[in-house]
């Protein structure tokens, strides 16, 4: 039991999981393929520091963050591994990047026409738009146009080309495989082989063997979690979900039938009723349309009733239990499983969603 914090709600991390992830897959993608560790958003939730050191110690050769800001919180402290910026940075970041040796996306001409010449070599990755419509390239001339500019610049140095798949996870291939051919077409302009070609995140990295190229951007899956439900069905090699979530009971009353629960007074007890009072609510990511989801307790499901709240939600027991009994809202408990998809599924949303929304108040403990 942690004893850095008073409210006893916090998330377990265990980095071992993160590890065995990495390394089945690197045992199921071809030895030469190389990890790289995406820990952008605080490392979807579970921390960025300790899931990118875990990462590294895995075997991953690079990570990659989303933003200018999320790279140069690694750097300062103190991660020396290549670090890619997947999303854009903007031209100002340009001798940033260069003196903190940060390789950064790009994929306009005009990007460089206010960059000055930069005292240590920058190095980037160009991104081809073969489908997900969100950023790179999207003609052939443009790229061709894009090469010409850079070859002015003896201070870039293109290290890395790739482009991020919209269906990779899904069960029709039609629309990846598209987008994997114009991404093979698009490398055909390249007068010179980048280093690192890449192009499939989980789903692709662990369906889709002939999208594997130099290095593969290794999300949602490090953190044990399938990219959707077609790929949890069809997973090669078994996940194991890093983030668990614990509370303890903090208070403990008897309901007589026809008392109410929470605001709005939308659940009555229909019969004496015991109810617990959890220390935990939508200020820390538990959502309000988590209300009847169901939370471990003595190793048996309980449901949440009446409306969440803040900092607190109200379940219904079957019996007594002492104060400061422990809860599993994520996680085992017995041989009872709560997964971040069970709740997922209840907000109707996808697991990504579940831990990056979990907030700072919650802390995260790692094992
Ligand atoms: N590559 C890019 C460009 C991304 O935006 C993401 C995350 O959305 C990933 C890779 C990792 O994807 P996943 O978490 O599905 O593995």
């Amino acid at each position: 039991q942690p004893t850095n914090f008073y409210r006893p709600t916090y998330a377990e991390i265990d980095l071992n999981q993160i590890k065995m992830n990495i390394l089945n897959l690197k045992k199921h993608i071809h030895h030469c393929v190389q990890v790289i560790a995406v820990v952008k958003a605080n490392g979807y939730g579970h921390g960025d520091l300790e899931v990118s050191k875990a990462a590294l110690e895995a075997g991953a050769s690079m990570l990659a963050v989303a933003t200018p800001d999320e790279a140069i919180r690694l750097r300062l402290l103190g991660i020396e591994s290549p670090i890619l910026v997947l999303g854009a940075s903007p031209p100002a970041f340009a001798v940033i990047a260069s003196e903190h040796d940060i390789t950064i996306t790009v994929f306009q001409k005009d990007w460089f026409l206010h960059i000055p010449t930069l005292p240590k070599k920058l190095k980037i990755h160009i991104k081809i738009d073969t489908g997900m419509g969100r950023l790179g390239v999207t003609t052939e001339s443009e790229l061709s146009l894009l090469l010409q500019t850079i070859r002015q610049r003896p201070d870039v140095l293109i290290d890395g080309v790739f482009t991020h798949f919209a269906t990779a996870d899904e069960e029709n291939a039609g629309q990846f495989k598209r987008q994997l051919a114009k991404f093979k077409t698009f490398l055909q302009l390249f007068p010179e082989r980048p280093r690192c070609i890449h192009a499939a995140n989980s789903a692709a990295s662990l369906m889709h063997k002939d999208s594997l190229f130099d290095a593969v951007r290794f999300g949602i899956s490090m953190y044990g979690l399938s990219p959707s439900a077609y790929v949890r069905d069809e997973l090669p090699f078994q996940l194991g979900q890093a983030l668990s979530l614990y509370t303890e009971v903090v208070n403990v009353k008897q309901l007589t039938e026809e008392s109410t629960i929470s605001y709005g007074a939308t659940y009555t007890a229909e019969k004496d009723e015991w109810i617990a009072t959890l220390p935990i609510g939508y200020a820390d990511g538990m959502l309000r349309g988590l209300s009847g989801q169901e939370v471990l307790i003595q190793g048996k499901r309980m449901p949440i009733i009446g409306r969440i709240c803040m900092d607190q939600c109200m379940v219904r027991l079957d019996g007594q239990v002492p104060i400061g009994e422990p809860v599993v809202l994520i996680g085992r408990q017995g041989s009872e499983l709560i997964s971040i998809e069970e709740w997922a599924q209840k907000l109707q949303t996808i697991s990504y969603e579940i831990p990056c929304v979990l907030t700072n108040r919650v802390p995260r403990v790692y094992t």
